[in-house]
């Protein structure tokens, strides 16, 4: 897929349409919010929806309580809601305990959180694995709720944290082997777009492409509360970790800074070589980050004891733009254009990933003779036909077992496409044979 600029306009506005949709529902690591994620996803891709109990053991960890929310606010002495879950579901911090009382402006204050240094802006808090609650406000509201002085107020979290299931999906595409590529994005933040709407929409619309594939690998895509869900995941399927020959996250893809590729912790992975070749010849600029044990689930899928080949596609990452976890990562931060474009990159980077493969020069003592074959056209030869020429020179050069293509690509800093074209017309012209 080598979208025109019209068509990636389009398709940037669908992305960024389900975003919208998706934007309002609460979610959390467990709870209705999750499953309704995954039901309007599942109207889109073949997803298949798993459920595990709370309490069982993942690791050193345990599933969790399911959280559910219908409510929540604190309301004056006139019963009007200064804090209301209504207006943005950032407002209760996430995994708050059930709360029905009625208490002192000094007793609330300290479950009160904000960002003084965006007056404007409410912050996004999680209160995960302990029995804890509290509201998230504007520092300006809160201002002005200070300015009232010693008043009572009514605090309701109408909530539940009660045992039920942790709920994550999987649409698995089969290939021709059992060889797999796992593409993995969070579902659990609340109204954020960057992080993480981003990362979901793309992973829909890159399984929406890989489907239309006439596939080598096959793919299996996550959708996933983050760390919890991830540790469970990989907990429940670690007897098929070995088929995961390449791995992907996603996150934080649609704003509009330039992409940034994190590396797999083992640092050279064939994954890792992809995007810096599709980034190097992206025409755009880029940053490429050696792995670190934090942010986001590499932290699970990179852990010593699984070892997976997994890098992450950003733009700007995590903790580098100020509106990272609060409630400016909204949709207006999310760009149609970068959506369109983390899109088009993942799929050029799976279509590296489905066309790299080693052969073996069969003629290796000097060169064959291209002419006869007509594959040369000599002197004054033009544009793709002189670049399709090296990159024949070049595959016969170094198809001797120790190169795949992907390396005689970035050897020789021709596009990959180019280099796939090349061995194809020597393998019809026997002149190469794949090394297994
Ligand atoms: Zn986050």
């Amino acid at each position: 897929m080598i979208l025109s600029l019209h068509a990636q306009a389009n398709i940037g506005e669908a992305m960024h349409a389900l975003a919208a949709e998706l934007y309002p529902i609460c979610r959390s690591i467990t709870g209705d919010g999750v499953r309704a994620t995954l039901r309007r996803l599942q109207e889109r891709i073949p997803l298949e929806i798993h459920e595990v109990p709370t309490g069982e053991q993942v690791f050193d960890w345990e599933v969790p309580c399911e959280w559910n929310i219908r409510d929540a606010f604190v309301a004056d002495e006139d019963e009007r809601r200064v804090i209301d879950f209504r207006e943005s579901n950032l407002h209760v911090v996430n995994g708050s305990i059930p709360v029905h009382a009625t208490m002192t402006w000094s007793e609330l204050r300290p479950h009160l959180h904000t960002l003084p240094q965006h007056p404007d802006w409410i912050p996004y808090r999680t209160c995960f694995h302990r029995d804890d609650w509290g509201f998230c406000l504007t520092s300006r509201r809160f201002a002005e709720l200070a300015a009232r002085g010693e008043r009572r107020y009514e605090v309701v979290i109408d909530a539940t944290l009660a045992p039920g299931s942790l709920t994550y999906a999987e649409a698995v595409l089969p290939g021709e082997c059992d060889d797999e590529v796992l593409i993995s994005t969070h579902v659990c933040h609340p109204a954020l777009a960057n992080d993480n709407l981003s990362g979901i929409v793309v992973a829909v619309h890159l399984a929406r492409e890989l489907q239309r594939w006439n596939r080598r690998y096959t793919y299996r895509l996550l959708f996933i509360p983050a760390t919890i869900g991830a540790i469970t995941w990989i907990s429940r399927n670690q007897h098929n970790l070995h088929r995961v020959k390449h791995g992907l996250l996603l996150s934080v893809v649609g704003d509009a800074g330039p992409s940034t590729y994190k590396r797999s912790r083992r640092g050279d992975a064939e994954i890792d070589r992809v995007f810096e070749h599709v980034l190097e010849h992206s025409g755009e600029t880029f940053n490429i980050l050696d792995f670190e044990p934090f942010g986001y689930d590499q932290r699970q899928f990179c852990s010593p004891g699984i070892n997976l080949p997994m890098g992450c596609l950003m733009r700007t990452p995590n903790e580098q733009y100020p509106e990272y976890h609060t409630s400016a990562d909204d949709l207006n931060l999310l760009s149609p254009e970068a959506l369109a474009d983390s899109l088009q990159k993942c799929v050029t980077a799976m279509r590296v990933l489905e066309g790299n493969r080693s052969y073996r020069n069969l003629n290796p003592c000097c060169e064959p003779r291209l002419g006869p074959r007509g594959l040369y056209r000599g002197f004054g030869s033009e544009g793709n036909h002189r670049e399709l020429q090296k990159a024949m020179l070049w595959i016969l050069n170094l198809s001797d077992g120790g190169h795949d293509l992907l390396a005689i690509a970035q050897r020789s800093k021709l596009p990959f496409a180019l280099i796939r074209q090349a061995a194809d017309l020597l393998i019809k012209h026997d002149l190469l044979e794949e090394q297994f």
